[in-house]
């Protein structure tokens, strides 16, 4: 069964309400069971989300090497992939970010 504090929006997942939410400290009268629809919805985006945010972790290091090979300055075509790639990373971690937040905006989480 999931839970949701109505103070903070803290999803608990046990068989009762936790005496006091783990985030905000509010009590337990605070939370309410979640319908089985939204508990589904929560589950079903759980692995989706996480792979959401290893692409976006992923893109950040990407970026993080473009960089590094831009100050290194080789050459004028190697500094150009460099520069793409780092925009092409911009455009990943943002498109996922996006699709994350539009999850978080239907209840999947
Ligand atoms: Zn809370």
């Amino acid at each position: 069964m999931l839970w949701k504090c109505g103070i903070c929006g803290f999803v608990h997942e046990g068989a009762e309400a936790p005496e006091k939410c783990p985030k905000c400290g509010f009590p337990k009268e605070n939370y309410a069971q979640l319908a089985e629809e939204d508990a589904k919805k929560i589950y079903d985006s759980d692995r989706t989300n996480d792979i959401h945010m290893k692409i976006v972790n992923l893109s950040m290091q990407i970026a993080t090497l473009a960089r590094q090979g831009i100050a290194l300055s080789l050459d004028p075509t190697c500094v150009g992939v460099f520069e793409k790639a780092k925009d092409e990373a911009w455009t990943i971690n943002q498109r996922s970010k996006a699709e994350i937040a539009t999850h978080l905006a239907n209840g999947k989480w």
